[in-house]
């Protein structure tokens, strides 16, 4: 009998939710759809694309789009299937077997399972009990653990934090470690490193069309470092990764910038709104639960009953997300935060606390 090895024999495939829920919260995607005419100007673009030839592999349409979008040159960009592909890649072909890889949890939980697969060696330098990064501490302890690889999301998922540039800059100018830092919701903030990627030899950024841009069913993530990293990572992903399609879509979902940008302020909106609906409820139901102060479209609650919370908005058709005993919940359009919101307190008040 063939026997799976070590590293893969226990692992179980990624489990969505499944079921049909009206109201989706779970999964910190855009509540917002794509207008109207762009959607024909990428019907009209898959109409034509070259489908009996293979993609261009450096997307190079879909670069420009990207590197304009944001203000950069585009001999800093890679483009992957997601961010999520990336971070595969960043894993396994920065990381020999064995060396160390540090994350600070609480972060995004695919980070830890792609170094797993890479058999690297997880290091932890835990959050604050006030969701915030000990940038000394990481320093520290990245130096002492002799890390050569440090992974983590800024603003974060789940914590909805971030840290400022500023503690950012220290952070990587103070190790020798490559760093990842995951910008997959700056988008909704205003501490980016994107423009000043090149003067750093240690740092890769990574950016996606999932979240403020509407775009997670194309699966575009981008990477974007100093040239000789990119060079790097050009030659280390796979040469097709990206289908026509995918590159003809988001090139034209990213040269419609105005959009862009407005998708972002109305998201930030609906997630001050929730936020600030929330706060009252605080005040209404003192010491039930407690809140971070989000820089995502997401906000991150920290509450006794969580899981029961969980299951009774699961029952009225209200999907968000359980970890642990925290519940993260996307910012959504007015009704849906409101549907939310409703049901949230009516819980509350019925549990025992
Ligand atoms: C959603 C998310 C991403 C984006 O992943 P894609 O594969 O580009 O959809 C990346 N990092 C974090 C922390 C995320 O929450």
């Amino acid at each position: 009998m063939y026997e799976l090895n070590e590293k893969i024999r226990d692992l179980t495939p990624y489990d969505p939710i499944t079921g049909s829920y009206p109201i989706r919260l779970d999964a910190n995607e855009s509540f917002l759809s794509l207008p109207e005419e762009l959607r024909a100007r990428i019907g009209e673009a898959a109409a034509h694309a070259a489908f009996n030839r293979y993609p261009d592999p450096l997307a190079s349409e879909l670069t420009s789009a990207f590197a304009d979008f944001y203000g950069i040159s585009p001999d800093l960009v890679t483009v992957g299937d997601g961010s999520d592909e990336l971070l595969s890649l960043l894993c396994n072909a920065f990381l020999m077997k064995g060396e160390s890889m540090m994350v600070l949890p609480p972060d995004f939980s695919m980070y830890a399972f792609y170094a797993s697969i890479a058999e690297a060696r997880v290091v932890t330098c835990p959050k604050g009990a006030d969701l915030t990064i000990d940038v000394d501490a990481v320093i520290k302890k990245a130096r002492e653990e002799n890390v050569r690889l440090i992974l983590f999301s800024n603003p974060c998922n789940p914590a909805s934090t971030g840290l400022s540039r500023e503690n950012v800059r220290r952070l990587i100018r103070s190790v020798s470690a490559l760093v990842v830092l995951d910008e997959a919701y700056m988008d909704f903030w205003d501490q980016s490193l994107l423009q000043e990627v090149e003067s750093y030899d240690n740092l890769i950024i990574l950016r996606t069309c999932s979240k403020a841009l509407g775009g997670a069913a194309l699966r575009l993530g981008f990477a974007v470092a100093a040239p000789r990293l990119t060079r790097a990572l050009r030659a280390v992903k796979s040469p097709y990764n990206i289908g026509s399609l995918a590159q003809a879509a988001g090139a034209l979902l990213l040269r419609e910038k105005e959009w862009g940008r407005e998708a972002a302020r109305r998201i930030v909106a609906s997630r001050e709104s929730l936020q600030q609906k929330l706060r009252e409820l605080q005040e209404e139901l003192p010491g039930r639960f407690s809140m971070a102060e989000s820089c995502t479209n997401f906000v991150y609650l920290d509450v006794p009953q969580a899981k029961a919370l969980y299951q009774g908005l699961l029952a009225r058709g209200i999907a968000i997300r359980l970890m642990g005993d925290h519940l993260r919940v996307t910012a959504g359009s007015e009704q849906e935060n409101e549907s939310f919101l409703q049901a949230f307190r009516a819980l509350l008040s019925e549990v025992e606390v």
